[in-house]
């Protein structure tokens, strides 16, 4: 997969002027900062921020950008769930996201628009907007996008 690194630095690894210096430095693992040993890796960087992880923070990490991907994909293509949907695959990969979501200890997922917690009981949809230089992900209330909707 090309890009993978990439990818991670760009959605999963904090920013650096949220990190310590074991963690800018790769001595630590830059999500659980546990000391790392043999087999870290290393998830490229510049100088003086080379953020290096643990395996099972990897494995973990890039199981929560997949299943984004696929989550945001479906709802890219998909006739219902952008308009107060999910249908069935929806749901199921929004709840497939949510399990890899909290698996890697994340903070909650809120809605950008209101901005509460979003419960497992709320619909809501990936999105994906402009930050300052780079793309950011996030997730909305479906009922938030269209407030008219909600009846
Ligand atoms: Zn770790
Ligand atoms: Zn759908
Ligand atoms: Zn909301």
């Amino acid at each position: 997969m090309t890009g993978l690194a990439d990818r991670l630095m760009l959605f999963e690894v904090p920013t650096a002027r949220m990190l310590g210096v074991e963690q800018l430095a790769g001595a630590v693992c830059v999500w659980c900062r546990s000391p790392l040993t043999g087999g870290a890796m290393d998830l490229g960087g510049l100088t003086g921020f080379r953020p290096r992880a643990c395996p099972p923070c990897f494995q973990t990490r890039v199981a929560v950008l997949g299943a984004y991907d696929e989550w945001y994909g479906h709802t890219m293509s998909c006739a219902v769930c952008p308009g107060g949907g999910p249908c069935p695959s929806g749901g199921a990969l929004r709840l497939h996201y949510a399990q890899v979501h909290q698996a890697a200890d994340k903070e909650p997922m809120r809605c950008i628009y209101c901005p509460q917690q979003i419960t497992s009981a709320e619909d809501c949809l990936p999105v994906v907007w402009d930050g300052v230089s780079v793309p950011r992900r996030g997730w909305v209330h479906t009922a938030c996008l269209d407030p008219g909707k909600q009846s």
